[in-house]
């Protein structure tokens, strides 16, 4: 009766399960013998009809509060029958037969406890059941939306090929998706869109929304996008009203349709003449398989009432309309004038400081030396308590640090008195007084620069570097609370592969923090008149811009000669203005991926821009050169065995006994490692992305994963050592620092600079 292998374990525990409980048995046997279909072909789509008068119950489900506390919620392990039997799935879920089928294999996955049915949460559990139930379609129906246990969570998986719209989906939607320009998302937009994200379907009865993802990308934020611009809930408590029916083709992808619901039961349901029909759609329903649990409605159902159906219990084309706006974000709004950036600069139990000039708390005049204590989840301030503090300065602002530790993590050792410009806000956080300065951009601004620029390195450089740390800034400030993508860190682990890479996570009670996880700021006392405070002066509001919105301008120390593409270190995101190209003029785009290439480009010296031996110059751009820095834009490491086999079972909590091989797997057009495999004797993984592996192979990080790998003497099968040798330093990606100082250094000015190493990108000028 169905294709599907029958040593998968779901599909033993289904037949187990039909043998030791007949009445169910007897069900599915009547889908096939009873159960009649008909198809039911419209203009553009071909939806179908099945008569199913089992489905009664589920039809006529009163889903209202009341009727529902009353009844003993059937998921319950208290409550379900005694011939059913469960399969514990990951995440706290059971698998269950579904008694009422529809489908020749139809399960019910239930939450192990009883909780509101509710998905946003759930999402990455519905995605990995997708993968788990590679062979089936896996369903969800919202509260009022077909589920007849609102009360318990469940999603629903059954056989492939019976619901029209995936029967048909390669043939008659997929190729008719409208991308849908995601506003975070947009710098995929350039020349072609984006092959996973979110889509929608207008060839069907009802407007479809699609999310085309992998197993391997957490499409949760794609999702969340979309839940959040979808019509509101019929109450503020509840979930957008939605149908989910999704399925994982063999290639890995994912396809998720989510039907947006404009009602619960359609105007025939209510009537009480000849036209009533007992039609109650849940998923498979709005995926095209109508079910009717009477022989009339059967046969009087025609294509167009079937279509008419399902585009009276969808959504509208406004909603539609006004969701896709949604999802596209409103224009992120420029700043004309310049923005104050709070800046979190320490936290600590008691903060005391000096008011150089006078402030306003209120109508009260502050000047002089300052305490704030943290005390019961507030702020004890000259014998009051107060929730927050915020001061006003009189002029521009001045106050004083006394020898306080730099930073707010603290990991960075150094006391020192500081001296900063602007406002005051203290806050209450974690047991302590957290301090943020507002200051104005171009004041924080010539500070970082300041004390994070050699102000003797080449002029033009600099003010290519005060563009890119002015965008960054206000990007941050722009984007705050607004991103889809994630923070921390990012991918997956499964039985093969550890792929990760590394987000920069947001700060809730400020724009930056002063260490070096955003920028270091150190107040007034760094910026000193020279060539770095005219770079930022003479180059004033000026920002790196692409596509209406300010750019992710990421940078590195030395590219090795072709710079990276982004999602080799990053998602899988194609942003056209990280593209891999050679880093001289004329560039022409990399093509390292190829093994034998990326062999032949690292063991030669190319002429490029940061193929420098200008000693003088690198001292000035980089703050950790020193002597014992080594070569980097060709440099080589031995690592013996012992200190290698031990830090990779340090640093992956994985044992894999002695390593006899590093296998280069992928490679980005930038040469840079993506994906190696690390073989050992007890075990072997795939390891990604590009920093994971740098962090992985050495302690300090390998300067940069553009490397090729090369066995040392072997013992008994096992070598001895792995020399390494590769090419440049940091990710590759975006601006290369050592290049575009040489650059500068060569007489191209600051635009040249940025129209290089950022392609398609403009620069303009805010305020
Ligand atoms: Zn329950
Ligand atoms: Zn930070
Ligand atoms: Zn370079």
């Amino acid at each position: 009766m169905s294709s599907i292998d029958s040593n998968i374990s779901y599909i033993r525990f289904f037949y187990q399960q039909l043998e030791l409980w007949p009445v169910v048995n007897q069900r599915f046997s009547d889908l096939h013998t009873q159960c009649k279909t008909k198809e039911l072909p419209t203009g553009h789509s071909r939806l179908s009809v099945q008569f199913n008068p089992a489905r009664i119950q589920s039809a006529k489900a009163k889903t209202d509060t009341q009727s529902i506390q009353k009844r003993p919620c059937f998921l319950c392990d208290a409550n379900r029958p005694n011939e059913q039997m469960h399969q514990d799935l990951e995440h706290d879920y059971r698998l269950l037969v579904n008694p009422f089928p529809i489908l020749p294999i139809h399960f019910t996955i239930a939450a192990k406890h009883h909780q509101p049915q509710s998905i946003f949460q759930e999402f990455t559990s519905y995605q990995n059941m997708l993968n788990q139930f590679s062979e089936l379609i896996v369903f969800y129906n919202g509260p009022r939306c077909g589920a007849s246990a609102p009360d318990h969570l469940h999603f629903q998986a059954g056989s492939k090929g019976y619901v029209p719209i995936e029967k048909y989906w390669n043939t008659d939607y997929e190729p008719f998706l409208q991308y849908i320009r995601q506003k975070d998302d947009l710098h995929t937009m350039s020349e072609k869109p984006s092959h996973y994200g979110i889509f929608l379907l207008s060839n069907f009865p009802t407007p479809v929304f699609v999310i085309r993802t992998h197993k391997y990308i957490d499409a949760s934020p794609l999702f969340h996008t979309l839940y959040r611009a979808l019509p509101s809930g019929p109450s503020p408590s509840e979930e957008p009203m939605i149908n989910i029916l999704g399925w994982q083709k063999e290639n890995g992808e994912q396809i998720i349709l989510v039907f947006p619901r404009s009602k619960h039961r359609p105007d025939v349901y209510f009537r009480d003449d000849d036209s009533r029909m007992s039609v109650s759609p849940g998923a498979i329903d709005m995926g095209g398989l109508i079910i009717t649990i009477n022989q009339e409605d059967f046969d009087r159902i025609t294509p167009q009432t079937a279509h008419d159906i399902l585009s009276e219990v969808g959504i509208g084309k406004k909603e539609t309309q006004e969701t896709i706006e949604k999802i596209h974000g409103r224009e992120y709004q420029l700043p004309e004038q310049e923005p104050v950036i709070e800046v979190g600069i320490l936290s600590h139990n008691v903060i005391s400081f000096t008011l150089n000039e006078t402030y306003h708390f209120g109508n009260q005049e502050i000047i002089g030396e300052q305490s704030v204590a943290f005390t019961d989840g507030k702020l004890l301030w000259n014998g009051k308590v107060y929730p927050k503090i915020e001061l006003i300065p009189e002029h521009e602002g001045d106050f004083t640090l006394p020898e306080v530790m730099i930073g707010i993590q603290f990991h960075w050792q150094k006391k020192e008195t500081q001296t900063f410009k602007g406002g005051i806000t203290l806050l209450p956080d974690n047991g302590q007084v957290v301090l943020v300065n507002r200051v104005k951009t171009e004041t924080y601004l010539s500070s970082v620069i300041c004390s994070e620029m050699n102000s003797t390195s080449p002029i033009e450089f600099l003010k290519a570097s005060a563009i890119i740390s002015r965008s960054w800034i206000l990007a941050q400030k722009l984007h705050k609370n607004k991103k889809t993508t994630s923070a921390g860190v990012c991918g997956y682990t499964n039985d093969k592969e550890i792929i990760r890479w590394y987000e920069q996570s947001e700060h809730q009670l400020f724009d930056v923090c002063a260490d070096d996880h955003c920028q270091r700021y150190q107040g007034t006392r760094r910026i000193t008149s020279n060539n770095s405070l005219k770079a930022v002066t003479e180059t004033r509001g000026e920002v790196l811009i692409f596509d209406h919105d300010i750019c992710d301008a990421r940078f590195s120390k030395c590219c090795g000669g072709v710079r990276e593409e982004y999602r080799y270190c990053w998602d899988e995101l194609h942003i056209p203005y990280f593209t891999s190209h050679q880093d001289k003029i004329p560039a022409i785009a990399g093509n390292l991926s190829d093994e034998k290439e990326a062999k032949k480009w690292i063991e030669s010296s190319p002429e490029c821009f940061c193929n420098t031996q200008d000693r003088d110059l690198l001292h000035r751009i980089l703050n950790q050169y020193d002597h014992r820095t080594k070569d980097f834009f060709r440099w080589q490491v031995t690592i013996p065995q012992k200190e290698l086999s031990r830090r990779i079972k340090k640093e992956t909590g994985i044992d894999f006994g002695k390593i006899i091989d590093l296998v280069p797997v992928e490679r980005g057009p930038g040469g840079h490692l993506s994906r190696i495999k690390v073989t050992g004797t007890h075990c072997t993984k795939i390891i990604g992305k590009e920093l994971e592996i740098r962090r992985i192979l050495s302690k300090t990080h390998l300067y940069s994963s553009a490397f090729i790998v090369e066995k040392g003497e072997e013992e008994n099968g096992i070598p001895q050592s792995f020399t390494l040798r590769g090419a440049g330093w940091g990710h590759g990606v975006g601006m290369c620092q050592i290049g575009a100082a040489v650059m500068g250094k060569k007489g191209y000015d600051y635009k040249e600079i940025l129209k290089h190493y950022y392609p398609n990108t403009t620069i303009k000028k805010l305020y």
